[in-house]
């Protein structure tokens, strides 16, 4: 088997803004398996937020291709080896999952998860923090898009809502990433967005604060989602009755099959789920579409928020979903000359 690491940057649209800070472009690896004439490719979306870096990722993928390289019956045996990679480095392990998965599943002609229960796949489309004058042009530029995520956490909060709700009526999903750090402003802040048309609150406070958490969810009229308070699976149960649901994202899970499990267990604890993503191109993007049918919330938007994705795989037409119609594996191709 030959695997081959290759480095990209991603660059973004607009500068993208959080309440953590600002970024113009990512720079990226993706893992490519050749053999018996299939490609799997995978993508490593590192966050700093999570201590991952370009050179954290590049150890773990190259200790991946060591293994492969050396057995490449290794790809169908994954959970036997992957879990065994560093914890802390779930973007380098998803972007092997999804890889190898691609792989296995062009190889023994079946599609990349198995089939989901068919319905619409509506997206939310993110917008970043900005000038309240920027912001409506954004909103404008966003009119594709039924539902739209707005990020938080500034002192500029109401502005910004408020500069939105002057170019839409839109439903509205509202996220602070840890922004607010007194839950009593934050329980003012969220009184104040559902008089305003705002459907759910996403990681209002700085993660590990679960004491303040169950305070303002029994006081909050909007449903309370954990996005940075949760990675993997192991963060569940001690979520489950504190917040009302978790954002999956295949990049904190490591990679396609344990965000699926993730979902399925959020279900069973009584959490609602919804399915996000960081900045990704088409590669992650199009994983983490296979499995939205499950999710109660769509936010599978980073592709669309970026200028050069070097890949097509699942689309998005008038704010919905469209899966690759090549069903085999991920589906996804490479544009021409895209890549180095
Ligand atoms: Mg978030």
């Amino acid at each position: 088997m030959k695997v081959t690491l290759v480095s990209k940057t991603l660059k973004l649209k607009h500068a993208w803004t959080l309440a953590r800070g600002s970024t113009t472009s990512k720079d990226y690896l993706y893992f490519k398996v050749e053999h018996q004439g299939f490609t799997g490719w995978g993508e490593a979306a590192h966050n700093a937020r999570y201590g991952e870096s370009p050179e954290s990722v590049k150890t773990v993928l190259e200790e991946a291709k060591t293994i492969l390289e050396a057995d490449p019956e290794a790809v169908h045996r994954l959970q036997e080896w992957l879990p065994s990679l560093p914890q802390a480095q779930a973007a380098a392990r998803a972007a092997v999952d999804i890889a190898c998965r691609d792989w296995v599943t062009q190889a023994s002609s079946k599609p990349f998860l198995p089939a989901a229960p068919d319905r619409e796949l509506v997206t939310s489309f993110s917008v970043g923090i900005d000038a309240p004058e920027r912001i409506r042009a954004k909103v404008s530029e966003a009119s594709a898009y039924h539902v739209l995520k707005i990020k938080l956490g500034t002192k500029q909060d109401q502005d910004i809502i408020s500069a939105v709700r002057k170019a839409t009526d839109k439903p509205l999903r509202v996220d602070a990433n840890e922004g607010w750090r007194d839950r009593e402003e934050a329980l003012q802040m969220i009184d104040w967005l559902a008089a305003r048309g705002v459907e759910l609150i996403e990681q209002p406070m700085p993660t590990g604060q679960l004491e303040n958490i169950s305070w303002l969810r029994e006081r909050s009229p909007l449903p309370l989602v954990a996005d940075e308070d949760i990675c993997g699976i192991e963060d569940i149960n001690r979520l489950a009755g504190v917040y009302d649901g978790i954002n999956v994202k295949l990049m904190k899970a490591g990679g396609a099959t344990p965000a699926a499990a993730m979902l399925e267990k959020a279900r069973t604890q009584g959490l609602k789920t919804m399915l996000g993503c960081m900045i990704e191109s088409s590669i992650g993007i199009t994983a983490a579409s296979f499995l939205a049918p499950k999710a109660d919330w769509i936010d599978l938007d980073g592709n669309l928020l970026i200028s050069n994705d070097p890949f097509i795989g699942t689309t998005c037409q008038e704010g919905k979903l469209v899966l690759p119609t090549r069903r085999l594996g991920l589906g996804v191709e490479e544009k021409p000359d895209a890549l180095p």
